[in-house]
């Protein structure tokens, strides 16, 4: 849809949290552009990226927050969490860290300083590389139903599950509201 043609009758602010490297930029350019880029991208990247969808006759502009390099102080600005009310944690299959980082560090910042009602998916980002997986399915599904979240795994890369998973956020963030 051609922003410009269109009425909004929602705008979603949703992060994208998680470590260094698990694929969060690449992740926000699949959805907003259908691109996967290969190339090792520039130390400030961009704020945010937007992607108009229509959910059950409601058109919402969901704008996707990406983190900019700054995760890697293992903490994000206070800015960044403003106004958001979804949040995809994404963690890479094949480093068994950034899912013990999920707890350690992100679902914590989380609870500091988002919105108490935020709703969160769990994403096991880089499913293509089955060779290289360690974190295997079920300790991720173990870990999303402690925690009670929802868990996808997604390949930016494949292009697998990358709307799904961002449609799955919306319509529970749109549901809470209708
Ligand atoms: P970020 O630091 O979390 O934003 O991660 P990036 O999006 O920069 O991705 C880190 C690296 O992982 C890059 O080399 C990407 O090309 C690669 N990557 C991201 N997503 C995938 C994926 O789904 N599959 C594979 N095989 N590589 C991926």
């Amino acid at each position: 849809l051609k922003e410009t043609e269109v009425q909004l009758d929602y705008q979603f602010k949703i992060l994208l949290i998680g470590d260094s490297g698990v694929g969060k930029t690449s992740i926000m350019n699949r959805f907003t552009e259908n691109k996967f880029n290969v190339e090792i991208k520039s130390t400030i990247g961009v704020e945010y990226s937007k992607k108009t969808m229509v959910i059950d006759q409601a058109v919402i502009q969901a704008s996707i927050w990406d983190t900019a390099g700054q995760e890697r102080f293992r903490s994000l600005a206070k800015n960044y969490y403003k106004g958001a009310i979804g949040a995809l944690l994404v963690f890479d299959v094949t480093r068994p860290h950034t899912l013990e980082n999920i707890q350690k560090i992100w679902l914590q910042e989380v609870e500091q300083h988002a919105s108490k009602n935020i709703k969160m998916i769990l994403i096991g980002n880089k499913s293509d590389l089955t060779v290289e997986r360690i974190v295997k399915q079920e300790e991720a599904v173990n870990f999303s139903k402690t925690n009670n979240l929802a868990y996808m795994e997604t390949s930016a890369l494949n292009n697998q599950n990358i709307d799904q998973a961002f449609e799955t956020l919306v319509r529970e963030i749109y549901s809470e509201i209708n």
